[in-house]
């Protein structure tokens, strides 16, 4: 029986292993600008969180950005991220309300 291995990556927030593509990547570029990627190819170091505003909380709480990308994060990111979160956050309870 061939089955496809889905990717599994850990959210940084709750530790928790996931299909990576329910996950919201962060990505360090190799410039050191740190960004949101919605598409998953953009090049660089990645850290994965859930859709949740409470793993970026729990993420922020113990630097595990910072940690991850072994630099300083700056709250624009977080702020970002927060935003990013919340409507990926909606987004997901909306597909559940569909099926
Ligand atoms: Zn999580």
């Amino acid at each position: 029986m061939a089955q496809k291995k889905i990717p599994a990556r850990q959210c940084i927030g709750c530790m928790t292993s996931r299909p990576k593509k329910e996950l919201v990547r962060v990505v360090r570029a190799p410039s050191g600008e740190i960004s949101i990627d919605l598409v998953g190819k953009k090049p660089g170091r990645g850290a994965y969180l859930c859709p949740d505003p409470d793993c970026l909380t729990k993420a922020k709480k113990k630097k595990a950005l910072e940690r991850c990308f072994e630099q300083p994060v700056p709250a624009e990111v977080y702020d970002a991220l927060a935003v990013q979160l919340a409507a990926a956050a909606k987004e997901a309870a909306a597909d559940g309300k569909k099926e």
